[in-house]
C-alpha cells in the first residue's frame, strides 16, 4: 500500500479545509494553537511509519486519553467495569449532563466525559497518582519516555472544569464515585492535558490493530477479545454524538479529542492519527474527519 503517496495527496487535498472549524475555547489554553495545523501519520504493525505535515509536534490529546484509561481499568476490572459504566452511545455531546439525572448516575459509556470521569475514578483507586500511570502507559507502549502532561493545560481546564465537577459530583451523590470527586477531576484533567504527536499516537494504538499486543515489544496489553470489544466501543461512541456519521464516512474505529486529533485502527494492519485543531459542531476534527475518510476511500481499506 502506498502510504507515503496517499499521505501526501490528502495534505494538498486538504488545503482548502485548514484552518476551518473552531479550535476549542472552552479550555482557554487550547484556544492558542495555530488554526491551520495539520499533521497525520501511520503506523503499521509490521512497524513501518508514514507521516505528512506536523507528524512530529505534540498537541494536546485531551479526550483520545480516554481510550488508555479505559484500557488501562478494563485490564484492571474486566467486564466489572460495566457495572458503573454503560456500553451504549450516548447520542448527546460529550459533556452533557441530562442523560445522567434518568439513568442514576450510571453514564451510558467510557467515551463520554461522565464515563470517563468514572474509569478515572477506577484508575485512582488503584494508583497514588492515576495521571502519572496513564503517562507511564503511554511510555511503555510508545517507546518515548519524554511524554508528559502540559501543566498549563491541565491548569487552564481545572480553573474552568465547571461542568466536569458538576458530573463528578452528580455521581458521586448516586454513590458512582469511590474517590473524592475533587480528586478525579484534577487526575481527569491532567490525563487530557497529555501531549503528544500524531506519531506517537498511532504508535500507542497499536495495540488495538494487533490483537492486544504491542508489535514492538511483543508485550500483551489485553487479550485478544478485550481488544475487539474496546475497539467495537470506539466505533460506536468514539466520536460522541457524531459516531454515526463518522462510522458512515471512515469506517474505523476511533478516538476523538477536542484538541484536534482524531486516532483510528484497522485490525491487522495499521494505526493512524490525523491532527487539526479546527473542530465541527460535534467537537470533532473538521480537517481530521476528511482526512480519514479520504484515506479509507483512496486505500480501499476500511472493517467493512
Ligand atoms: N478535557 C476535555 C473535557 O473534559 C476533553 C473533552 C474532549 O476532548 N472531548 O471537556
Amino acid at each position: 500500500m502506498d502510504y507515503a503517496g496517499i499521505l501526501e495527496k490528502i495534505h494538498v487535498d486538504l488545503q482548502p479545509w485548514l484552518g476551518k472549524g473552531r479550535v476549542a475555547d472552552y479550555i482557554p489554553e487550547l484556544a492558542k494553537v495555530p488554526a491551520d495545523s495539520f499533521g497525520m501519520a501511520v503506523v503499521t504493525t509490521s512497524g513501518e511509519v508514514f507521516r505528512v505535515g506536523e507528524a512530529d509536534t505534540r498537541f494536546s490529546i485531551q479526550s483520545i486519553s480516554k481510550l488508555f484509561t479505559c484500557t488501562m481499568a478494563f485490564r484492571l476490572l474486566g467486564d466489572a467495569l460495566w457495572q458503573r459504566v454503560g456500553r451504549e452511545p450516548s447520542g448527546t455531546a460529550f459533556n452533557s449532563l441530562v442523560q445522567l439525572e434518568a439513568e442514576q448516575g450510571k453514564p451510558r459509556n467510557p467515551f463520554i466525559n461522565a464515563g470517563a470521569l468514572v474509569v478515572t475514578d477506577v484508575l485512582c483507586r488503584r494508583f497514588v497518582k492515576a495521571e502519572t500511570a496513564v503517562v507511564e502507559f503511554l511510555r511503555r507502549v510508545t517507546g518515548e519516555p519524554s511524554i508528559d502532561y502540559d501543566m498549563r493545560v491541565a491548569q487552564s481546564e481545572l480553573a474552568h472544569g465547571h461542568r466536569n465537577r458538576a458530573m463528578a459530583h452528580f455521581m458521586a451523590s448516586f454513590g458512582n464515585m469511590e474517590m473524592p470527586p475533587e480528586v478525579v477531576v484534577d487526575a481527569y484533567c491532567r490525563q487530557c492535558a497529555i501531549s503528544m504527536s500524531c506519531v506517537e499516537l498511532a504508535k500507542a494504538a497499536l495495540y488495538l490493530s494487533n490483537g492486544g499486543v504491542v508489535p514492538s515489544t511483543g508485550e500483551r496489553i489485553l487479550d485478544s477479545s478485550s481488544a475487539k470489544r474496546l475497539s467495537a466501543l470506539m466505533l460506536t461512541c468514539g466520536t460522541y454524538d457524531a459516531a454515526g456519521d463518522f462510522v458512515y464516512r471512515v469506517g474505523l474505529p476511533a478516538k476523538s479529542g477536542v484538541g484536534g486529533g482524531i486516532v483510528a485502527v484497522l485490525p491487522g494492519e495499521m494505526a493512524v492519527c490525523v491532527w487539526s485543531p479546527g473542530l465541527d459542531k460535534n467537537g470533532n476534527s473538521l480537517a481530521g474527519v476528511m482526512a480519514l475518510e479520504w484515506l479509507t476511500t483512496f486505500t480501499d481499506q476500511s472493517i467493512f
